[in-house]
């Protein structure tokens, strides 16, 4: 059974074709990267998954078309982001900013404390004065509070130091041990996506060139296409 899936997907910018043809399955309980060096399609797949632009080709989630529907329709479908750049409201609180996404199920706010203590430590605190890592904490939690069945992870550990890179990297793979979400996950570590994904795909130009279990990327074709 597949809960996401991408059949030739396209997408252009105006006039500036960006994705020309992105194949992509995630199934439920599945963790999958998408790789591919920079400017290949990565963001703006997720930006097509997600309704932030039109697209082509096929795109469903649990066997319903996403063509054409807004974002927030999409996402109450069961899609939770986390974008680029960890967006929060900068200045409502911890708490608020969990609270303001919120839909039922099992993640609540003792779930996300218990994920990232940081959080639980600091509910009254303007996210706007946050660290870095704990802003990218506080997205990420905030993606679990609307009870996603797919989480899409764009870059979660960019720019972070050594040591929030690891401790959001062991809340992921917590995720996929305990709760069995799904997720789609982008990142330029490929250490870390090898040791938490189950399969990976990778761009190239805006095509998906290569898919297969994580087990099976040889170092030829992550050198080739990745750069790594
Ligand atoms: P990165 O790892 O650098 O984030 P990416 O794989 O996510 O790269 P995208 O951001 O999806 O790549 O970019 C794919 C292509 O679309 C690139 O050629 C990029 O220049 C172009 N592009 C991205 N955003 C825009 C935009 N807002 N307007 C026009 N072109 C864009």
């Amino acid at each position: 059974m597949t809960l996401l899936l991408l059949d030739g997907v396209t997408a252009s910018y105006g006039a500036s074709q960006a994705l020309f043809g992105v194949d992509l399955e995630v199934a439920p309980g599945e963790v999958v990267a998408l790789m591919g060096r920079n400017g290949m399609g990565k963001t703006t797949t997720v930006r097509a998954i997600c309704g932030m632009m039109p697209s082509g080709g096929v795109l469903r989630f649990d066997g319903q078309s996403l063509t054409g529907l807004p974002s927030h329709r999409i996402a109450s479908l069961g899609l939770g982001l986390v974008p680029e750049g960890r967006r929060c409201f900068a200045s409502l609180t911890v708490r608020e900013n969990l609270t303001a996404a919120a839909r039922p199920g099992p993640w609540d706010l003792s779930g996300i404390g218990a994920l990232f203590p940081r959080l639980a430590e600091r509910p009254h605190q303007i996210a706007a004065s946050l660290s870095g890592g704990e802003q990218q904490m506080l997205a990420i939690g905030r993606a679990l509070m609307t009870n996603p069945r797919l989480l899409i992870l764009d870059e979660a550990t960019e720019g972070l130091a050594p040591l929030i890179r690891a401790e959001i990297w062991a809340a992921i793979a917590r995720l996929k041990r305990d709760t069995g979400l799904a997720i789609l996950v982008i990142d330029k570590s490929l250490a870390e996506l090898r040791a938490v994904s189950d399969r990976g795909v990778i761009l190239e130009r805006g095509r998906s060139v290569w898919s297969g279990a994580m087990a099976d990327l040889g170092p030829d074709v992550s050198e080739r296409l990745i750069g790594v």
